[in-house]
């Protein structure tokens, strides 16, 4: 991060990441009267309750929590990689893929492929095209299809279920896991009125963040079978997770699943807003009807302005948003943004564009 964006005044519509969103003081209560015990035991009651909710809500057999999402795709990548060498399919712009510092290659020992897709979703002719169809000593295992509910860098776009249907028949006829990196599974559940059962009967792994959208300080929760979570528990002892009296943090997350799902139909609203109001400007290309959750991602077109510049003009109004590349940004919604922060966002945007600021 280059300095001139650290010491700039403080921020006060941040639209880098929904991770940025703050636990609320009724979140921070029901933290503090948690009750605890030692987790890596399974002797923590505020942990043991979350893993069952989640469970249920997602349809899995077991469930384990995590400090991350970054350790629940690390570890569940560990489980399903048996081989050195093994390959995972994902999204050429998927996080695990380029924002996770070299997880797949550096922690799992695995060949990451990556597949050119739109929006961050492919379908089972790309899938098997980045497969090939070699077969040999020379050739890793195909074992692991990594797939984002819903897509970060792809716009926040949603995967179908006939969209997951495909890739499953791939996966069952090579017999390759599929993993959800469901970090916003419950925006795709709200905007598409699906259940996150429904799109968990597809994946053989899957976790849910609490860090997003939800508003917890931390915490997410990775499923699959007893035999699954079993081997993930290992893996989760090997890089650090195992924790103690972490019911503290699980009471944050049980509170988030019982009072911050519905809401996030508010941050959609607010995305498809920002959407609409930045669509008015001819430097700008978006399609609203391509906002289907909370992220909004843009390209600019016939200037000379680069996004940098775009957000180093906004941090220093006190507004954070994040450059993709040259000319693309993306803003994430979230609870703490309301329709006057968004107007805000997009009035300065527009004036930086026209030269006014
Ligand atoms: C944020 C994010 C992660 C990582 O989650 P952390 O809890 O920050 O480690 C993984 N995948 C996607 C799609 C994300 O947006």
């Amino acid at each position: 991060m280059s300095t001139s964006l650290i010491t700039a005044k403080k921020i006060k519509i941040d639209l880098f990441s929904d991770t940025n969103s703050e636990p609320s003081l009724a979140m921070r209560q029901a933290m503090c009267t948690a009750e605890v015990g030692n987790e890596v035991a399974g002797e923590d009651p505020t942990v043991n309750r979350l893993i069952e909710r989640v469970c249920e809500l997602l349809g899995k057999e077991a469930g384990v929590f995590m400090p991350s999402g970054t350790m629940c795709n690390g570890v569940s990548y560990r489980v399903w990689c048996s081989r050195a060498g093994d390959r995972i399919f994902f999204d050429q712009y998927s996080h695990s893929a380029i924002l996770e510092a070299g997880l797949p290659a550096g922690l799992v020992n695995a060949t990451p492929v990556p597949i050119e897709c739109h929006r961050g979703i492919f379908n089972a002719q790309q899938l098997l095209s980045a497969m090939g169809d070699k077969q040999g000593y020379n050739i890793p295992s195909p074992s692991v299809i990594s797939i984002e509910q819903t897509t970060n860098l792809g716009g926040g776009a949603i995967w179908s279920l006939s969209a997951l249907q495909q890739i499953k028949e791939v996966a069952n006829k090579h017999k390759m896991a599929i993993h959800m990196d469901g970090a916003r599974l419950l925006n795709a559940v709200v905007a598409s009125n699906i259940s996150a059962k429904d799109y968990c009967q597809y994946v053989d792994s899957v976790w849910i963040d609490f860090a997003k959208g939800l508003g917890a300080p931390m915490g997410s929760v990775l499923c699959g079978t007893q035999s699954f979570v079993d081997q993930a528990w290992y893996y989760k002892f090997q890089q650090g997770g195992a924790m103690h009296q972490v019911g503290i943090l699980a009471a944050g997350c049980l509170y988030a699943l019982e009072n911050n799902i519905e809401r996030l139909e508010a941050d959609h609203l607010n995305a498809k807003l920002l959407a609409a109001l930045l669509s008015e400007h001819s430097n700008i290309q978006i399609s609203p009807e391509d906002v289907e959750t909370n992220i909004v991602v843009f390209k600019l077109i016939n200037t000379e302005i680069s996004a940098d510049e775009i957000v180093i003009k906004l941090r220093n109004q006190g507004i954070r948003l994040l450059a993709i590349n040259r000319i693309t940004l993306r803003a994430i919604i979230h609870m703490d943004i309301g329709k006057k922060d968004i107007e805000e966002v997009a009035q300065k945007l527009k004036d930086i564009l026209d030269h006014k600021m």
